[in-house]
């Protein structure tokens, strides 16, 4: 079925969302971005970028505990959307066209007859030459400039270029550095590693070709290796790195001048988010569902936290068939005294739809409780088994999602905006490092960080 055989004006915007500074996004990305009714985003964009958007979000990267997206499937994921009447915003790190995948997308979207337009972003090497004073070409130095991939080993190539940039070489910098030599570099050639360009915790490591041949330290993803006299020797000294690095919650960011700190929201609220108008519906016909899918703790506990709060008790629950996926959410269940009927036990979205189809579950009208990232390709595998699902956004990510990521080895400064954002942030983080500068917003926020951390 194409777009114009369904009638309906589905349209997608493939959007270069820049290398990770949230403001380096396009006035006209964030415009369509604003309108998007579905967005489809990659690894390495940022949360607190893809955050600010109302739009339905469905994250296509390979983060662990999430669904693993191939790329027809992802091309099949906008099309479907599309040929819904959706707007879809397609939203890939960088520049769409710079080792982005963008030129596979739009064939699919010409096959199935989808209207769509590009609008580009600034790619990870513009970024990190602006943010670590790295000139891509400079007069009488370097007149040339070439984009590289350093993935997979069998493609490396070495342009007769003055400056070199290699993308994705996480793993490969020393074949890279040696590929580079073999083609009769000097040894004395430039060369600088950029981690996490633009984003607070940007790294850069310089020296000599010789240098970096020799040495054995570990590059992490993402990065990208330069190569060129136009380095110079200065560089870790660059004006990015001065800033101090703020961490601020409550979306208070505003307090900070941005000529002094970067600074990086995190949002410390999980459950602000809900959508308390569906949850009411929800609970008042809870009868029109025949069960209710919990896919992990977080579900649960929201879920119930509504429904105690809204003066029901389990009984209200009754006449619900209820199924977990995974031990985590049976336990929590169990602590409200609900033994579900089903515990399908299973790795990731592709397996509980075939524990579904084993079951021969069809014909249910689900009730699926989750975040406000749920996630599509489960809620389109339990449809196309004759199953009517609806998703109920009962906590937000935000905060949860941000876990792991904080590096606070580059964080100065971290702001309290509430005794809620204490509360919120010490659920996620145990200690906060002597090193860093603690700032609370007024007296009571500064009584709960003493309560919590002191
Ligand atoms: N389309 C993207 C590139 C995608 S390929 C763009 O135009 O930038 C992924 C590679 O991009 C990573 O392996 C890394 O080499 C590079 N990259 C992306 N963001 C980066 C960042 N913030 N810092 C350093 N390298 C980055």
């Amino acid at each position: 079925m194409t777009a114009t055989e369904t009638g309906k004006k589905g349209y997608v915007y493939i959007i270069g969302a820049g290398p990770g500074d949230p403001e380096l996004l396009t006035v006209k990305a964030r415009r369509v971005l604003l309108e998007a009714d579905v967005i489809l985003y990659d690894d390495l964009v940022s949360l607190e970028l893809v955050d600010q958007f109302r739009g339905q979000k469905i994250y296509t990267g390979k983060r662990k505990d999430s669904h693993h997206f191939e790329q027809e499937e992802i091309n099949r994921e906008i099309v479907r959307h599309a040929l819904q009447g959706k707007i879809v915003a397609r939203l890939k790190g960088g520049d769409p066209f710079v080792f982005g995948r963008g030129g596979e997308e739009i064939d699919e979207m010409r096959k199935n007859g989808v209207r769509y337009e590009i609008i580009p972003g600034i790619t990870a090497a513009y970024g990190a030459s602006a943010y670590t004073e790295i000139p891509l070409t400079m007069r009488k130095i370097s007149s040339s400039v070439a984009f590289c991939t350093g993935h997979p080993v069998s493609s490396i190539q070495v342009p007769d270029a003055d400056t070199l940039v290699y993308y994705m070489v996480a793993s490969t910098v020393h074949d890279v550095l040696d590929a580079v030599a073999a083609r009769g570099r000097s040894p004395e050639t430039r060369v600088a590693v950029v981690q996490n360009a633009t984003r607070y915790n940007q790294q850069v490591f310089t020296g000599t070709l010789d240098e970096f041949r020799r040495r054995q330290r570990a590059v992490y993803s993402p990065a990208l290796l330069i190569i060129g006299d136009n380095i110079s020797r200065f560089i870790a000294d660059n004006w990015y790195s001065k800033k101090r690095k703020v961490l601020v919650t409550g979306g208070e960011e505003k307090r900070y001048s941005s000529r002094e700190c970067v600074t990086l929201n995190v949002p410390c609220r999980q459950v602000e988010g809900a959508d308390l108008e569906l949850l009411r519906r929800s609970f008042d016909d809870i009868r029109s569902y025949s069960m209710l899918l919990f896919q992990n703790k977080f579900a649960v506990k929201y879920f119930f936290k509504y429904l105690f709060e809204g003066g029901r008790d389990v009984r209200h629950l009754a006449h619900n068939r209820i199924c977990t996926t995974g031990q985590a959410a049976a336990s929590e269940l169990q602590q409200y005294g609900v033994i579900p009927d089903l515990t399908l036990d299973s790795e990731g979205c592709g397996d509980i739809i075939a524990l579904f189809r084993e079951h021969g579950i069809t014909g249910e009208s689900i009730l699926l409780p989750g975040s406000n990232l749920h996630d599509e390709f489960l809620v389109g595998g339990l449809q196309s088994l004759g199953n009517r699902v609806t998703p109920l956004c009962v906590y937000r990510h935000g905060a949860q999602e941000l876990e792991q990521s904080i590096d606070f080895d580059f964080i100065d400064e971290i702001f309290f905006a509430s005794p809620s954002c204490v509360r919120n942030f010490s659920t996620m983080f145990a200690a906060i490092p002597v090193r860093i500068t603690v700032t609370c917003a007024d007296h009571p926020t500064g009584e709960e960080y003493r309560k919590v951390f002191g």
